[in-house]
């Protein structure tokens, strides 16, 4: 069956003398495996539509076995990625989440459309890659339903406290009145739990990133303390939940504090 969707090239691996895999995350179908022949000969008419990060027009010959490509027509190429190195090793993290979310015959154009919004944010220089990491893993975090209920202390109630312990794997907050009465160090079970203080700003911009339309999602606080616990929180909860570890995160964490 021919069929013609809309994605981008989330990752694109050499295959043979002249050929490419590239993992597609389409409108239409998901998560796609595409064969993309001669994909890596300088005239290849998919040269531009088989880079990384491409975003465009694809007519994929989809059968049970093997998914080939016949028409890349891209439409965005990110190309400014390539310019900065630390931009461009976010993006690769970002990319590499996506391919590990993305379900193959699941659409979600939602986090397709969060990705490339990262992506075009990130290659036109708008933000800091630190914010665009930030916005993207709460965005994420909310897109896959894993969000935790920052809407106050889940022993009292309260929302007015200055500071509020995390608990990543439940995804509750303790405010530090009722966390000193019952030790939020560990589970009734007496097993570790995963903690992380921080504060109602914090709290509150959380909540508003994950909660902010596409328009205003990159509204961040101003305050730098603020935003590095932000981004630390969203990684270690993400991260915990998806039970993973990334390479492209270890290098991009390596270089961008260089
Ligand atoms: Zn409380």
């Amino acid at each position: 069956m021919v069929v013609t969707v809309e994605g981008l090239v989330a990752n694109a691996v050499n295959c043979g003398e002249s050929d490419k895999m590239l993992t597609l995350i389409t409108r239409q179908y998901g998560k796609l495996s595409v064969y993309a022949r001669g994909g890596r000969r300088i005239n290849s008419k998919f040269m531009t539509g088989s880079l990384k990060f491409t975003y465009g027009d694809y007519v994929i010959n989809k059968t049970d076995k093997l998914n080939i490509l016949q028409e890349a027509n891209a439409k965005m190429t990110f190309f400014s990625l390539r310019k900065d190195v630390c931009a461009a090793a976010l993006a690769d993290y970002i990319a590499e989440v996506l391919v590990d979310v993305a379900m193959p015959e699941e659409p979600d154009t939602e986090t397709l459309d969060l990705a490339l919004n990262c992506l075009y944010v990130l290659s036109e220089g708008k933000r800091a890659p630190g914010d665009v990491k930030t916005v993207f893993e709460w965005k994420l975090i909310e897109r896959l339903g894993i969000y935790p209920d920052l809407s106050g202390c889940h022993k009292c109630g309260k929302a007015d406290k200055d500071w509020y312990y995390l608990d990543i794997m439940n995804g509750e907050l303790t405010c530090r009145d009722c966390g000193a009465a019952s030790k939020p160090e560990n589970a009734d079970d007496g097993t570790a739990r995963i903690i992380m203080l921080l504060s109602g700003a914090e709290i509150y911009a959380a909540n508003r990133i994950m909660n902010s339309e596409k328009s205003k999602m990159f509204s961040l606080p101003s305050d730098n303390t603020v935003k590095k616990h932000l981004c630390e929180a969203s990684e270690k909860y993400l991260l915990n939940h998806l039970e993973r570890s990334y390479k492209t995160l270890e290098f991009y964490k390596e270089i961008s504090t260089l």
